[in-house]
């Protein structure tokens, strides 16, 4: 299996503005960014998208939001006047682009709602 475009960027095989890093995960600055801040939380397993994950991914399900969470926390938008958004895309309809789960992580902006 080749590498997905996000193990290349794990394995600084592609270079990417990395701001956290651990045992399960890691998150980035989005490349094409559609917030003042727009981070991507990605799994170092490669699951293709969430509607694939399995029981075996609930801990790393599970810390993927954390760290979004922390993240968004840290860098000043979890006061409820302020606030973020967290997206996940699966499939065509869901806007997926690239076929390894990640979590953005959205800021700095009024988000509107509905999503287009
Ligand atoms: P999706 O559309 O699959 O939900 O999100 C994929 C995201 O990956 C997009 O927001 C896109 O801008 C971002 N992306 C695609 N290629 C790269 C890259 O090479 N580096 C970084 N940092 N982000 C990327």
């Amino acid at each position: 299996m080749s590498k997905t475009l996000f193990e290349k960027i794990a394995d600084r095989e592609i270079p990417a503005d990395i701001v956290h890093e651990d045992d399960v995960c890691l998150a980035f600055h989005d490349i094409n960014p559609q917030a003042p801040v727009h981070l991507l939380v990605v799994p170092r397993k490669p699951i293709p998208r969430v509607g694939e994950a399995s029981a075996e991914d609930q801990q790393a399900l599970g810390h993927l939001l954390l760290v979004a969470g922390r993240l968004a926390r840290e860098q000043g938008f979890a006061a409820t006047d302020q606030g973020f958004r967290v997206v996940i895309n699966h499939g065509q309809h869901g806007g997926e682009s690239v076929p390894h789960l990640h979590v953005h992580v959205l800021a700095g902006r009024q988000l509107d709602w509905p999503p287009g």
